[in-house]
Formats: C-alpha cells, sequence, structure tokens
C-alpha cells in the first residue's frame, strides 16, 4: 500500500508542477499582451508634431511633464511654435550655419555697394553744383553785372565810325570790361559796317547821329524825321541793330527838334572839347578828377589824340572804381526809363 499511497503523491506531485507550467504560460502570454496594447506613450508624439506642421524629430523640444494631462491637443501647438525657431537653427546644423554666414556677408556686400552708390551720387551731385555755380560765375562775368551801388560813368564817341580810333578804344574797353556808347554819323556806316559789327559783338551800344550830321534846329519837322530815321536804317542794316536812342549834332535844338526826333535825346555833363585842343593830356585832364557818378563825358572817334585820351581815361576810371557803361546801362541801373521828345545829360 506504500507503494499505493506514494504513487498517488507522485501523480499529485506531477499534477501540481502541470499547473505551475500553465500558470506561467498565462502569465507570459498576460505581459506580451500588455506591451502590445499598452497606453500612448512618448511614440505617439511624432504623429501629433506633424499634425501642428512642425518638423519631425521637434517634438522633444515640448516638456510634456508639465502639459496638463488629457489637454496635450489643445496646449501643445502654442508650445511648440514657441520653440520652433530655435529647433530649426539647431536642426540645420553645419550646413545652415554656413549658408546664413554666406547671407550675412552678401547683406554685408549690399550694404557696402549701396553705400558706395549713395557716396558717388552725393559726389556727382556736389560735381554739378560746382559746376553751375562756376558757370554762373562765368556768365556774370562775360554776362556783364552792373552793380547799381557802385559809381559809373558812361563815355560817348560821336561822329563816327572810325575804325583806326573806335578800334582802338575797343580793345582798351575789352582789356578793362568797360562799354561805351558811339553815336555814329548815317552816311559814314555802310562803308565801315565791320566796326559796326564789333560794337554790336563786345557789348558796346550804337546810336545815332543823324544822316548827315545836320544841325537840326535849322530844319523843318520833315527834315528832322528825316536825319533821325535815315540814320536808324543805316545803322540796321549795316549791324543789324536799331537805335534807341540819338544825340543832336552840336547838341543845338528847339522845340521843332524835341517835338520830331521821336528818340530820347542824350547830351552831356562833361565836355572834354577834344575836336577843339586835339590834345590827348587836355582830352584826360577834363575827364580826370572831374568825372562823378552818373556822368556822360562827350568825346569823338574821329581824332588820334581822342584814342589816345581814351587809353588813359578807360584804365584810370577803373582803378577808381567806376563801371565803364552804355548810357541804355546806365539808365536802367538808375531806373531811368528813357523817353522819346526828352533831354538827358547826365544820371546824377
Ligand atoms: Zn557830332
Amino acid at each position: 500500500m506504500w507503494m499505493k499511497g506514494k504513487g498517488r503523491d507522485m501523480r499529485k506531485r506531477k499534477c501540481g508542477q502541470k499547473i505551475a507550467v500553465v500558470l506561467a504560460a498565462v502569465l507570459l502570454l498576460s505581459q506580451t499582451a500588455i506591451t502590445a496594447y499598452g497606453s500612448p506613450g512618448p511614440e505617439a508624439m511624432p504623429v501629433l508634431g506633424e499634425a501642428v506642421g512642425m518638423v519631425p524629430g521637434t517634438e522633444p523640444a515640448v516638456d510634456v511633464g508639465q502639459m496638463p494631462p488629457g489637454d496635450q491637443g489643445t496646449t501643445l501647438s502654442p508650445v511648440i511654435t514657441a520653440g520652433n525657431d530655435e529647433r530649426l537653427t539647431e536642426v540645420a546644423g553645419p550646413a545652415a550655419a554656413e549658408a546664413a554666414a554666406e547671407q550675412a556677408a552678401a547683406e554685408q556686400a549690399a550694404a557696402e555697394q549701396a553705400a558706395a552708390e549713395q557716396a558717388a551720387a552725393e559726389q556727382a551731385a556736389a560735381e554739378q553744383a560746382a559746376a553751375e555755380q562756376a558757370a554762373q560765375t562765368a556768365g556774370q562775368a562775360g554776362g556783364r553785372y552792373i552793380d547799381p551801388n557802385k559809381p559809373m560813368v558812361a563815355l560817348t564817341f560821336d561822329d563816327g565810325p572810325q575804325p583806326s580810333v573806335g578800334n582802338r578804344i575797343m580793345d582798351c574797353l575789352a582789356q578793362y570790361g568797360g562799354k561805351a556808347t558811339f553815336f555814329v554819323v548815317g552816311d559814314r556806316v555802310a562803308p565801315r559796317a565791320a566796326e559796326m559789327r564789333r560794337m554790336v559783338a563786345e557789348g558796346h551800344e550804337v546810336a545815332n547821329h543823324t544822316m548827315n550830321h545836320k544841325y537840326l534846329q535849322k530844319l523843318g519837322a520833315a527834315e528832322i524825321q528825316e536825319q533821325v530815321n535815315k540814320c536808324n536804317d543805316a545803322i540796321e542794316a549795316a549791324c543789324g541793330v536799331r537805335p534807341t536812342n540819338m544825340r543832336l549834332p552840336g547838341g543845338n535844338y528847339n522845340l521843332s527838334v524835341l517835338a520830331n526826333t521821336n528818340m530820347p535825346m542824350i547830351q552831356w555833363s562833361i565836355d572834354t572839347l577834344d575836336w577843339k585842343t586835339r590834345n590827348a593830356q587836355s582830352t584826360v585832364a577834363a575827364v580826370l578828377g572831374k568825372a562823378k557818378d552818373g556822368d556822360i563825358v562827350l568825346m569823338h572817334e574821329l581824332y588820334g589824340q581822342t584814342g589816345d585820351a581814351a587809353l588813359q581815361i578807360i584804365p584810370a576810371l577803373t582803378e577808381q572804381g567806376y563801371q565803364l557803361v552804355t548810357v541804355s546801362e546806365m539808365a536802367a541801373a538808375k531806373g531811368e526809363n528813357l523817353q522819346a521828345g526828352r533831354l538827358y545829360s547826365s544820371f546824377h
């Protein structure tokens, strides 16, 4: 019976072992199932990251542990956005840093080029301003500027044109920047048109001294008008300019003359008597030390001594500060509107 009893224990022991094996197997299968179907862990995050537009691998920047449980969907997006730029830079790595350096260098080069272009533009503007200033200065020097606040004298030469004298006078005036007025006789103009054209070209005033140098107070109205008009025609034909002022031969006039010339009549305030003395020094002495602002000086182009005198008078008056101007220039500078039929002997 011992054997029988012993055999029964053996069967019980084997049965217990089987049960243990089965239990162990069940336990193992249970753990495997838990592992395969466990709750969502960190592995689920890539899906969530892609859903909000993140680059794969961005999610570790988010501290999931700080999120409220069960509210990850609504709070995750702004947190990710906040850290996104920094994360992108890190993700880009050395290649991005190199690209950024190249971009910075390109931007610096562009900035330097812009600065260089601006500097060049400023230099060009400065050069243009300087050129305009120089042109303006040259224009004033060559284009005639008369200062009404500085003294001026009008030198006048009658009875020409006479090139042997007139050209010497104009040479000297050109040297000192002065201008003069030439009252020419109409019947002398045509053969001496070249000198007339020089007068005009160099800025002198060509004016009327009648056609035949007749004393107008001895003529009738029609003859007075004819003497004036024919002279103007001859001058205009010779040099293209029609005079606006005239001088009466001998300065002689009466009421009929005043009524019929139909031009301003220019007399004088300094009479050199050069035609009478025929002496250069006498002519010079008649002007220097006596001329004053607004004077009109009477001389005659016909005489060589007058030419000699002019070559002394012109530099001397210039050095004394006088502007040598034409009659029309002086009238304008003094604010005088010259009128036909009136006499003018000075602009004091
Ligand atoms: Zn005369």
